[in-house]
């Protein structure tokens, strides 16, 4: 058979792989910019989800308590009549919809439709709020628009500063750190993380340095940084003249934070803050140097504060002189598969597809001419994640929810709660490959397909779009969610769906033309024959935009916009009774939930169970060993994992991977609070005690 051309089922950095399929499908890597033909440990191991034995291949309804198999009609009539009867009584709006930043382009825009056309609900959002959300709200804030990076990947190679802030792609995107080769060989390489992570470790031996900050405190380490290229004379006086405006006011707001004051609340030396100020400047075409980003991670942005702290990275990267210069800027290195196209397309509350907004009258009208409704019949804006999933079971609240590529349970901060929500719905319906945590507490799960079983696009970190292609048949009982979306609106009387991939494209397409991000000009056979085109593209002879920002900000006045911000502590601090900060994170064999990774055998064998990091210092006074069982309780719940010692890891600070479920699930620690401005979740730091769990097995073989 002939070799199918596709791209990873996992991250953002969505590399290239060339699927050979027999009786069995093997996975190559393949040449393309991002990758250079390289796969981290989940991509190589893909295809083993193709032919999982945890597969499920036929619909479940819950019937005297179990889930229990139907057929797709019994299952398709059940949710439409389960649904009509709750709209009846309730009205629209007790249905909603949770998407997620890994589905494809077309079920996203499908999804978005089909919540607002067939549901008329405004109650949608999605994964991509605890993920994307905090950086999209500070771009589109400062720079007028949100595409994670505004430039290829590729060029990074030839920066002499790069600043890291708060994430680890050596174990979350390995093949990115290739393009990290070139700074750290110049010595430009700067990663912040309260752990001396492996993308830390990448800055030993000259290549650069590790400010091994507090958690939280990403933001003040910017507010030093600025205030040390303010004092140096480091401003690229011209650019902001131009190109930027609020510079006094951020200018002002920056006078306090001299050096050993910011080393005072995050830890970070002052010299080490000067160095890096020193290395940035240097590295600035202001001074004659190659070109500096800074690029923020997770670790910065979720956080109650974090579009202020992408705001800090932004301002800093608008004083040098960075944004819209070829070979400088700022950009934020999204997570998920389809964390960028998932985000443009109408998944989020308040959005539209073309990133127009739900409640600007002509954006409603343009995207109504397309689906062939009435503008006044479209619902309004809904709400973000977290507060949609606190209306979950309550009265006068949502009574059923359609959950499409999320697994909540393991995934949603305070996830006992969360849990508690969904299991007090009416109707909960979830479309998944394998049973999931979330899964398991559904009315009605959809057996849906996956990856190499299916057509469509993403959109990858860079905003280049991507074609996935169907290299396998689906096991028989699987449908495509399009087609499942297409036959439930068919049933809610709303029809104009399709689940042709092309033609939703070409929808798509039509529906995001003039808007900011416009797919208009993208097809299918551009990009069969080859063509980059990262959005931009609003017309089919547009080559595409690469590179954002080279002429203007797409802001009513065509300049950037300085905001200054103030420092603002964790939330959930620490104290007597909890005197520890919680970080988690992605370890190198897992992705998100594990949904899909734990079922891979070569990954569970990788890592197959949590574990909580701990400084032996730390270790030693609570009475731990290596290996023993601990308890790790913060004021929404516990979790018990063994610990793991290494000095790698600041005293104050423990980390769990969050990929685990069960007594194992680090969320159920993770704090809900969220960010007044995107809604974004405080889940990278929260206080927390530990000690020895005495219920279990003591030292624990095996775990260390
Ligand atoms: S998980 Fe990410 S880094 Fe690993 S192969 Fe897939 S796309 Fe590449």
């Amino acid at each position: 058979m002939t070799p199918v051309d596709t791209h990873c089922p996992y991250c953002a950095l969505q590399c290239a792989m060339r699927l050979e399929v027999t009786d069995t499908v093997t996975v190559r890597g393949r040449d393309f910019p991002v990758n250079n033909g390289g796969l981290c440990q989940k991509g190589w191991t893909s295809a083993s989800l193709l032919t999982s034995p945890d597969r499920l291949t036929t619909p479940l309804v819950r019937r005297d308590g179990r889930l229990q198999p139907a057929s797709w009609d019994e299952a398709l009539t059940f949710i439409t009549e389960r649904v009509t009867a709750l709209q009846d009584a309730h009205g629209a709006d007790s249905i909603a919809v949770f998407g997620g930043g890994g589905l494809t382009n077309e079920k996203a825009y499908t999804l978005g439709k089909f919540a607002r056309v067939a549901l008329r609900t405004r109650y949608i959002d999605y994964n991509g709020r605890f993920c994307m959300s905090a950086a999209a709200a500070a771009a589109n804030r400062a720079l007028g628009l949100d595409r994670g990076l505004p430039f290829p990947v590729t060029d990074l190679g030839d920066a002499d500063a790069i600043v890291l802030l708060g994430s680890n792609v050596a174990d979350t995107m390995p093949p990115f750190v290739q393009h990290l080769a070139g700074v750290r060989s110049r010595g430009g390489l700067v990663v912040t993380d309260p752990r001396h992570s492996a993308t830390a470790r990448l800055t030993a031996g000259g290549a650069g340095v590790h400010l091994q900050l507090a958690p939280g405190t990403d933001l003040v380490v910017l507010l030093g940084l600025a205030h040390l290229v303010v004092a140096q004379g480091g401003v690229d006086g011209d650019y902001v003249a131009e190109r930027v405006d609020g510079f006094d006011a951020w200018r002002r707001s920056l006078a306090s934070w001299w050096p050993e004051r910011v080393e005072q609340r995050t830890g970070v030396p002052a010299a080490q803050l000067r160095r890096v100020a020193a290395t940035l400047m240097a590295a600035s075409p202001s001074r004659g140097g190659r070109g500096a980003y800074l690029l923020t991670g997770r670790g910065a942005e979720q956080h109650a504060h974090g579009t202020d702290t992408v705001t800090a990275a932004i301002n800093l990267a608008l004083a040098l002189g960075l944004p819209g210069r070829q070979g400088s800027g700022w950009g934020c290195l999204t997570g998920q598969g389809n964390g960028q196209g998932g985000r443009e397309h109408g998944q989020k509350a308040d959005q539209l597809p073309g990133y127009r907004s739900v409640s600007d009258p002509v954006a409603r009208a343009h995207v109504a001419q397309v689906w062939g409704v009435d503008p006044d019949d479209m619902p309004g804006p809904g709400v973000p994640a977290v507060e949609l999933l606190g209306r979950l079971g309550t009265p006068g609240g949502v009574r059923g929810l359609f959950v499409h590529g999320s697994n909540l349970v393991v995934s949603a901060p305070n996830a006992s709660e969360v849990e508690r929500h969904l299991a007090s719905l009416d109707l909960l319906v979830v479309s998944d490959l394998v049973l999931s945590e979330t899964a398991k507490l559904a009315t009605v799960v959809l057996p849906v397909t996956q990856w190499a079983e299916e057509e469509g696009t993403m959109t990858n970190l860079e905003g280049r779009v991507l074609r996935r292609r169907r290299a396998v048949e689906p096991p028989d009982g699987v449908r495509d969610e399009l087609e499942v979306l297409a036959q439930l609106a068919s049933r809610l009387g709303a029809p104009g769906f399709t689940h042709d991939t092309a033609d939703v494209f070409d929808e798509l397409g039509r529906a995001s033309a003039g808007g900011r991000a416009d797919y208009a000009g993208v097809s299918y056979e551009r990009l069969d024959a080859g063509e980059a085109l990262h959005w931009p593209v609003p017309d089919r002879d547009h080559p595409g935009t690469p590179r954002l920002f080279l002429d203007g900000f797409p802001t009513a006045s065509g300049r950037a916009r300085m905001v200054a911000v103030d420092a603002a502590g964790v939330a959930d601090d620490v104290r007597l009774e909890a005197p520890l900060h919680l970080i988690t994170g992605r370890v190198l064999p897992h992705y998100q939930s594990g949904a899909q990774t734990r079922r891979v055998t070569e990954l569970r064998e990788a890592e197959d169970a949590a574990y909580v990091e701990i400084h032996p210092h730390t270790a030693g006074r609570l009475g731990i060993a290596d290996g023993s069982w601990v308890e790790v309780t913060s004021l929404r719940g516990t979790a018990v994992a063994p610990a793991r010692l290494t000095s790698d890891i600041r005293q104050d600070t423990v980390f769990m991977p969050f990929h685990f479920a069960g007594d194992q699930r680090a969320n159920t620690l993770t704090n809900d609070l969220v960010d007044p401005v995107s809604g974004m979740p405080e889940f990278k730091a929260c206080a927390v005690s530990v000690r020895r769990a005495l219920g279990y097995p003591f030292p624990l073989a095996g775990t260390a």
